[in-house]
């Protein structure tokens, strides 16, 4: 399967990218975010959102697994990374198919519920502030979408 990588040099442009892959996303998209701490998750996470229109500033909560936000679609932004019991059903389909689009940080804590189709984003740190994000498209939905942005 076709990988994509895209290398940025900052924050900024990380959240650029996101912002322009925001632009082509449609209802039900379901991206999966990886990479270590400090990799650039949640900065990828506010660059989609503010690609989305979203108004509110996005963090990742402490106690909370799930936020909504409103924009041209909604955000539905997950961090499972405190989900100590990861067979823990929180009716995740209820986002999934819920008309927005899903963004899941540390997607593989719940690997087994997620959707098969899906964009999976991980973000690998090269040097203090440089990043390469790789997409890899499962489904052919996604496929297009990466041809589309990377065009
Ligand atoms: P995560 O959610 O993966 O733990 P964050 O987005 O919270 O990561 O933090 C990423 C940190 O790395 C921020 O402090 C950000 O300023 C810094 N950073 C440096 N260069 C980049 C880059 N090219 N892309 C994203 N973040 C970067
Ligand atoms: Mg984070």
């Amino acid at each position: 399967m076709a990988t994509y990588e895209f290398i940025t040099s900052n924050p900024e442009q990380t959240g650029e990218f996101a912002g322009r892959l925001a632009g082509m996303l449609q209802e039900n998209d379901i991206l999966t975010l990886e990479g270590g701490l400090g990799a650039g998750k949640t900065t990828f996470t506010k660059g989609l959102a503010k690609g989305l229109g979203v108004k509110r500033n996005v963090n990742s909560p402490t106690f909370t697994i799930i936020k909504e936000y409103q924009g041209r679609l909604p955000l539905y932004h997950m961090d499972v990374y405190r989900l100590d019991d990861s067979f823990e059903d929180l009716g995740f389909d209820e986002y999934f198919d819920g008309g927005g689009v899903t963004v899941v940080e540390w997607a593989h804590l719940i690997k087994d519920q997620l959707p098969e189709e899906r964009l999976a984003v991980t973000i690998m740190r090269v040097s203090e502030e440089e990043r390469k994000i790789i997409l890899e498209p499962s489904g052919e939905r996604y496929e297009m979408l990466c041809k589309e942005i990377f065009e």
